[in-house]
């Protein structure tokens, strides 16, 4: 398989925290791989440093096979095809659901084809009968849904998910966890950083274990999951690098 976007030897300090240090993994086409760690491993950051709101300390972020210049920002890189979800939305909450949609579909199309743009997406994301509700009154699963319904108007190929399950009842997951997929077979490549690792198990091909700012180590989840030294991340909070002698 080959990679859609890759990572090599990612690092960055802020201070005297190494928050991510020499981390290197690859998100293959069409995959849905997780990244997941204790609270303070270094996701976020890792996140932060590929769409460059954050700039590498050192390391590539390699796009498509080719090295992305540091000096691409974040706008430039989303519309290249690299998208995020942030763990709390921000939409416009004074627009309704769907103006939230269209100001951003406008924005490189014209005024009919942002409207066909605007009405597949919000059928695709199930938000068709909530147009034109005001979106601060929207549930909390619905607001997640048109964060990454305004992200659909860029035809990302590569959306990173930071914890967007926090605060789903489980039903709300579980068809949360249907529109992943959804959005995954129409061939978009998801980086899933997620703490609940029912939802992980039954989503994510691969794995990434991140702790204390590094890869610990990867693999299928079945086999990841179990391993001992991820399980004492989770429960210590942080493995000691020296814990295993
Ligand atoms: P995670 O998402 O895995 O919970 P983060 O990436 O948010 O972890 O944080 C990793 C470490 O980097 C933490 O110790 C955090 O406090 C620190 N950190 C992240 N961003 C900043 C920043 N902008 N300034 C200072 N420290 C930061
Ligand atoms: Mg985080």
């Amino acid at each position: 398989m080959s990679a859609i976007l890759e990572v090599k030897h990612l690092a960055i300090s802020f201070g005297g925290i190494k928050a991510v240090q020499d981390v290197s993994f690859q998100i293959n086409e069409g995959e849905i791989l997780g990244l997941i760690g204790p609270n303070g491993c270094g996701k976020s950051t890792t996140v932060n440093l590929i769409t460059n709101t954050c700039r590498l300390d050192r390391g590539e972020v390699i796009y498509q096979g080719k090295a992305i210049p540091p000096k691409v920002g974040i706008t430039e890189r989303a519309k290249m095809g690299i998208t995020r979800t942030f763990q709390t939305p921000k939409p416009f909450g004074n627009l309704n659901v769907y103006d939230n949609i269209f100001t951003i579909a406008l924005q490189n199309r014209s005024h009919a084809e942002a409207r066909r743009k605007t009405e597949e997406i919000l059928e695709k994301m199930e938000l068709t009968s909530l147009a034109y509700t005001l979106s601060a009154k929207l549930p909390i699963e619905k607001r997640k849904w048109m964060d990454m319904a305004r992200l659909l108007t860029l035809n990302p190929k590569v959306v990173m998910m930071d914890e967007v399950m926090g605060g789903l009842n489980p039903s709300e997951m579980e068809s949360s966890l249907e529109m992943v997929r959804k959005l995954n077979s129409e061939g978009i490549s998801i980086l899933f950083i997620e703490h609940v690792m029912k939802a992980v198990a039954s989503l994510c091909h691969r794995v990434v274990v991140m702790n204390e700012g590094k890869v610990l180590c990867e693999g299928v989840p079945g086999e990841v999951l179990k391993r001992q030294d991820v399980i004492e991340a989770y429960l210590g909070g942080g493995v000691k690098k020296n814990a295993k002698g």
